[in-house]
């Protein structure tokens, strides 16, 4: 197969999957697996403690706080941020290396800070990414869903909102944007661009 997407030839780039608080990125990234198992998506690390059902390797690389920082000094995460102001969650670097360097599909999905932080880190260390916004149709529909997951008090809803106004203005910033109508649309829009990214035919 040839790769003509590759801008060197040297295989696909570091998929990164992006966009506002609720827009539905988990959804959508769980829609895109359930038909293409190959695709390798990162775990992160945390020194949050696990929560019933979540197995280490899987959910998340469970660690405590002294490991995380001796990781973190050795350059080993790709990323990092302290959420809540407690624990700390980092992308482990060396994994997406390996599953890049094999040119298997490699996906991160991570919040807008944590993108941003990826595109200079990844400029740094001259890793190649391609970075893929995913959008609200409009801000109702944001509003709607927001509303509809149940997990947030209305003053909590409020607050996500405004962030969202916020993070809506980011679009810009990546390179491809998707508008998250229907999942199933989005998840095969997702896959294109992994595919074509890959040189995988279909
Ligand atoms: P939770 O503890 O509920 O699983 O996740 C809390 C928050 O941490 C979520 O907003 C999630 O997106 C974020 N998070 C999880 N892993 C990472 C990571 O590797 N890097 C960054 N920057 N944030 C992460």
């Amino acid at each position: 197969v040839v790769d003509a997407a590759a801008p060197d030839g040297k295989g696909g780039r570091l998929v990164v999957l992006t966009g506002p608080t609720a827009v539905g990125k988990g959804t959508v990234e769980a829609a895109m697996l359930d038909k293409h198992p190959e695709v390798w998506v990162s775990v992160s690390a945390t020194t949050r403690a696990p929560r019933p059902g979540e197995r280490d390797g899987v959910d998340y690389w469970f660690m405590d706080d002294g490991e995380f920082v001796a990781k973190e000094a050795a350059g080993e995460f790709l990323e990092t941020a302290v959420v809540h102001g407690m624990a700390h969650y980092g992308t482990p670097l060396e994994p997406v290396r390996e599953h890049l360097a094999a040119n298997t599909p490699t996906l991160l999905e991570i919040d807008l800070q944590g993108a941003r932080r990826v595109k200079e880190r990844a400029k740094e260390l001259g890793l190649e990414i391609v970075t893929v916004f995913i959008a609200p149709p409009n801000f109702d529909e944001l509003k709607r869903r927001l509303a509809g997951r149940g997990t947030e008090t209305p003053e909590q809803q409020a607050k996500r909102l405004e962030t969202a106004k916020v993070e809506l203005a980011a679009e810009p910033e990546f390179d491809v944007t998707i508008v998250n109508r229907e999942v199933e649309r989005t998840a095969d829009d997702l896959w294109r661009i992994i595919a074509d990214e890959y040189g995988i035919a279909e």
